[in-house]
């Protein structure tokens, strides 16, 4: 679903990503683990261009995310592409003005045309997924964070994405708030929800994934299955961090 190949991203002269190369396939569950500043974030945000790449190309599907076109060309493009990819990041970016049905709501009726009846049925639908049907008409303000975090979760979800991004999604949250969101993630997984998921929860990562990126400064130093990359790294800097973490 996701290809990204030979992704190089420099700020100034600092180079954050050096030649990042990474396929998920439709199903699949990805973790990207690493220390603080290797790139994990900005691999991710990447991919859907929301921090242009200054070398190599991203995929979705047939589709290349920053190929390059004209301005007026590029804003569809990046719509129609952005459609097929949720994404929820560590602060949850509801927008605190509209109620949970609005925040659901709104990219669905403004992007895809769906009209009021349809949209609420879709928010219904998917707030019945992270288990929040009793929310519909509360305010961002009036949720825990947990519950921002799994309202956030389904407002993505009613795009009907391809493939879902999690940028550390549960960093921000109060211990006990973190395992009703792991466990929506966990669903989706069962679901076969395709997904890329920036975490720092091995535990996690661990059980859920199909696969485990490890990234340092700006590179893949290794990946592989959950039980090899945590039981038995081959890289000194995989084991590194590993005594850290685990
Ligand atoms: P963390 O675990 O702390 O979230 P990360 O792996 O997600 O870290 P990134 O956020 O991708 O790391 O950052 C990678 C590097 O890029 C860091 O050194 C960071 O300082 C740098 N960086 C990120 N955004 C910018 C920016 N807008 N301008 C300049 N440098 C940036
Ligand atoms: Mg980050």
């Amino acid at each position: 679903v996701i290809e990204v190949r030979h992704a190089r991203k420099s700020y100034g002269a600092v180079e954050v990503l050096r030649d990042v190369s990474l396929k998920v396939r439709k199903g699949e569950i990805v973790a990207i683990i690493g220390p603080s500043g290797s790139g994990k974030s900005t691999l991710l945000r990447a991919i859907n261009n929301l921090d242009p790449l200054t070398g190599g190309e991203v995929w979705l599907e047939d589709t290349q995310v920053n190929e390059a076109l004209p301005p007026r060309r590029y804003e569809a493009h990046i719509n129609r592409v952005r459609q097929d990819i949720g994404m929820v990041f560590q602060h949850f970016n509801l927008f605190p003005h509209l109620s949970v049905r609005g925040n659901i709501t709104l990219a669905p009726m403004m992007l895809k045309g769906i009209g009021r009846k349809e949209a609420d049925e879709l928010a219904e639908q998917q707030l019945a997924r992270v288990g929040l049907s009793d929310r519909v008409d509360f305010m961002p303000s009036q949720l825990s964070g947990g519950q921002k975090q799994r309202v956030a979760i389904a407002r993505a979800l009613a795009m009907k994405p391809k493939v879902m991004l999690f940028d550390e999604a549960t960093s921000a949250l109060d211990p006990e708030l973190v395992e009703e969101v792991n466990l929506v993630m966990k669903q989706l997984a069962e679901e076969h929800m395709t997904m890329i998921i920036v975490t720092h929860e091995m535990g996690f990562a661990q059980d859920v994934c199909d696969r485990v990126l490890f990234m340092d400064r700006g590179l893949v130093v290794e990946q592989g299955p959950p039980d090899v990359v945590f039981r038995q790294p081959r890289h000194e800097r995989t084991r590194a961090f590993l005594r850290k973490h685990l």
